[in-house]
């Protein structure tokens, strides 16, 4: 490939006298007329719509050129002109259409559809910020506006435009697309629908807008603040928008294709990602209904054709919405849910069972389960606790919609990108094949005993912690010790995820260096996490993270040993850079609480070694590598499953009788950090902690100190060490999205 042609042709310079900028625009147009030649010429008659509010899809550059097979060429041909690549990534902004896993799940998901050939699309929004960029000042979380969309990016308009109707009028809803590339593969779409009035100079300070200016708001951000009304009532907007030109959408290309609608299942399986999307439910069946099926036909139709994903047991997080809002924006969906529960109270007796309830709210999980042909879950554990806890009564009538399946990451990302040198130690002793069948990893467990194997891996590390040290600086001033040991927790804030007991560990640590107890090898511990702004203890505990990491930046003493990084504005990029730097990955949620996690998946695939509780996805990662080979700790979901049904937990007892953990506590408001930090915020946290730590820290606390010190003692034997990392890449397979993907389309999408 001529590179040097397109640069003439485009700006009638050679690559040398390109600016980078142009050279990077060069690329993501060579890159989309190569993608465009891999469309898929046979798709066959049946096609997945995969629906989410959500794709945390990342950069494109890099993995787009992986995929088309031609990165490594252009690589070489930048170089003999004295171009970097990597440093035209650099002029490519991050998308953050996501707010963390659920995103960057269906991302992944794309990815390993277009790779394995199906027939696939995903549908989605297209947030003119996305989430928010976050910004720390005076040792919080300010959250700024994050613009990512440019003139000929991958972004590209199309003509296809839908009437969506409110109650107040009717807008309308422009397709745009993105190429979806898989690796040696086919090309499919990534569909974002967007709204043309809508008017990104109404920001104002921060990311606050007129939340009730509907038609100049409805796609600016991704889940904005939803603690007042007008916030739910802007998500109802946002869902209905989006399933409503999805299901038009849809019905369309399926009547093209020649379906008759009534055999819709034939033609489309609709895989819905979370709640957000349910509302495509009611909106298909109303489509139809008008299209002239009667209502029974539509329903069925329906059921045939959709299939739900669940994420979470956390009641917090299941959507439920008021019948009156649904009244003021989407009237013509309710007597659809209103036929659709009665069909269902005719049918089963028990209140738990209804769509909707008596307080006339309408259960979004609640209508997937009943109106939906599969329900999954995300990972086994989570999986077992939704048939037997969360949905049993679900379960008991519906057995066999009930599967799970295991979420996974794409290789070409989280390793082939991310991870060069790793790559290139793998084909060189394991041979290529592991890229399109991620289970030959599993050839590396012949070099358990190499030393030499050993002695590259710990040199690949090294590497990777060399370059994340100079990246942090550059981009946030700090100084870290390469020699030091990485101990990464990088995941939304939120307190199931215990970032506190993480915190709560470096006071303790901080606490032992001061009185001359040092650790052998000095620590380095960094996170990285956005919190939702509405998210107050979320706040507070960011809070406290930073004023710790001021803290002791400032101690001469403590600072060789110890020191805390908190990497501003966590997202995909930042994880690219992390992840392969990583000794201990930090997975540590209170058992039961993670419905699987695909951070703790990118770790093990990068050679880290977990230290976690036995929860989501981390009881399959224990399972895989065996106890020799992770950090298990605290208690079981089953014991915390029974804790909080007996409502026996007591913060205050542990916080009275355990001494390390009163010491750890009280720090949060001595006069130290009070001299630092924001009296009212660690006052609240600490306070949150002793009268209620809903996620139970201070229980699993004296295991998580023990255990954690145990990994850095075992850390110091630096072969065997490596050869718990080697172990993790080997046995990493089982977690390559097209695992996953596989097992999607054999058990419900059938493609
Ligand atoms: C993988 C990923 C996540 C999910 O991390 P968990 O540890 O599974 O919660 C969140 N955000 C980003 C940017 C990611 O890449």
């Amino acid at each position: 490939m001529d590179l040097t042609k397109l640069t003439l042709s485009e700006y009638g310079k050679s690559i040398g006298d390109c600016t980078k900028e142009e050279l990077y625009r060069v690329l993501v147009k060579y890159t989309h007329t190569l993608a465009e030649e891999k469309r898929n010429k046979n798709p066959g008659k049946k096609k997945l719509y995969y629906i989410s509010a959500e794709f945390l899809i990342g950069k494109l550059l890099s993995n787009n050129l992986i995929n088309l097979g031609v990165y490594d060429t252009i690589k070489e041909e930048l170089a003999e002109h004295g171009v970097d690549l990597t440093e035209l990534e650099e002029y490519e902004k991050e998308p953050s259409l996501g707010n963390g896993g659920l995103g960057r799940l269906a991302a992944c998901f794309l990815d390993s559809i277009a790779t394995l050939g199906l027939n696939g699309d995903g549908i989605g929004i297209n947030y003119h910020f996305g989430l928010f960029r976050q910004v720390f000042r005076d040792n919080e979380q300010t959250a700024v506006p994050d613009t990512w969309i440019t003139e000929n990016g991958w972004l590209h308009p199309t003509d296809t435009v839908y009437p969506v109707r409110f109650k107040e009028g009717t807008v309308n809803a422009r397709m745009y697309n993105i190429n979806v590339t898989g690796y040696d593969s086919i090309t499919n779409t990534l569909h974002l629908f967007d709204m043309e009035s809508v008017d990104e100079s109404i920001v104002g300070e921060g990311i606050a807008f007129d939340k009730t200016d509907i038609t100049r708001n409805l796609t600016l951000f991704l889940y904005p603040d939803d603690s007042d009304e007008n916030g739910r009532l802007l998500r109802i907007y946002q869902q209905y928008f989006m399933v409503s030109a999805a299901a038009q959408y849809i019905l369309e290309e399926c009547i093209d294709r020649g379906c008759r609608l009534y055999d819709l299942p034939d033609y489309a399986v609709v895989q819905i990602n979370d709640t957000h999307p349910t509302m495509i439910i009611p909106e298909l069946i109303r489509l139809l209904v008008e299209k002239g099926l009667y209502i029974d036909d539509a329903i069925a139709a329906v059921h045939g054709t959709c299939a739900y994903t669940n994420h979470t047991i956390l009641a917090e997080a299941l959507e439920k919405w008021p019948v009156q809002y649904l009244k003021k924006v989407v009237p013509q969906l309710v007597p659809i849910m209103e036929i659709l529960d009665a069909k269902v109270r005719r049918k089963y007796e028990g209140e738990e069972l209804a769509i909707i309830d008596r307080y006339d709210v309408v259960h979004m999980a609640k209508l997937d389960i009943h109106c939906a042909k599969s329900i999954n879950g995300v990972a086994s554990l989570h999986t077992e606790i939704l048939k037997k806890e969360e949905l049993s009564s679900f379960y008991q009538i519906y057995p066999d919609k009930f599967n799970n399946k295991t979420n996974g990451i794409t290789f070409r990302r989280w390793l082939l990108h991310c991870n060069p040198r790793l790559t290139a130690f793998l084909c060189e002793h394991i041979g290529d094949g592991f890229k399109k069948d991620a289970e030959k990893l599993k050839g590396l467990l012949e070099y358990q005993e190499d030393t030499a194997a050993l002695e590259q891996l710990i040199a690949i590390k090294n590497s990777s912690k060399t370059a994340l040290a100079a990246w942090l600086n550059r981009k946030q001033g700090v100084t870290i010790d390469p020699d030091s040991i990485f101990d990464i927790h990088i995941k939304r804030l939120h307190e199931y995820k215990r970032q506190q007991m993480n915190a709560l560990y470096v006071i303790h640590k901080y606490l032992e260096i001061q009185s001359g107890r040092l650790p052998r090898t000095p620590i380095t511990v960094i996170f990285g996490a956005k919190a939702a702004p509405a998210y107050v203890i979320a706040q507070d505990i960011i809070h406290l993270i930073l004023c710790l990491q001021e803290l002791i930046n400032r101690d001469e003493k403590v600072k060789t040993h110890l020191q805390v990084v908190m990497v501003e504005n966590y997202n995909v990029s930042a994880a690219e850079k992390l992840i392969p730097s990583c000794d201990i990955s930090e997975q540590i949620s209170l058992a039961s609480k993670e419905a699987s996690g695909t951070g703790n998946m990118k770790f093990m695939l990068n050679g880290a070694v977990t230290l976690g509780t036995e929860d989501g996805a981390n009881v399959e990662i224990h399972r895989l590598v065996g106890d020799e080979n992770i950090y298990i700790f605290g208690d079981s979901s089953s014991t915390v499953v029974e804790r909080y049904r007996k409502g026996s937990y007591s913060a205050k007892a542990y916080y009275e009788e355990n001494p390390m953990i009163r010491r750890a506590v009280d720090f949060i408001t001595g006069p130290v950090l009070m001299k630092i930090g924001n009296p009212l915020r660690l006052k609240r946290l600490s306070g949150e902690l002793t009268d209620k730590d809903w996620f139970m820290t201070f229980p699993d606390f004296d295991d998580y100190v023990k255990t954690r010190e145990q990994a850095y003692t075992d850390y110091e034997q630096r072969l065997s060490w490596a050869k718990k990392g080697l172990v993790n890449i080997a046995m990493s397979g089982y977690f390559s999205s097209d695992r996953t993907i596989m097992e999607y389309n054999r058990d419900i999408w059938k493609l």
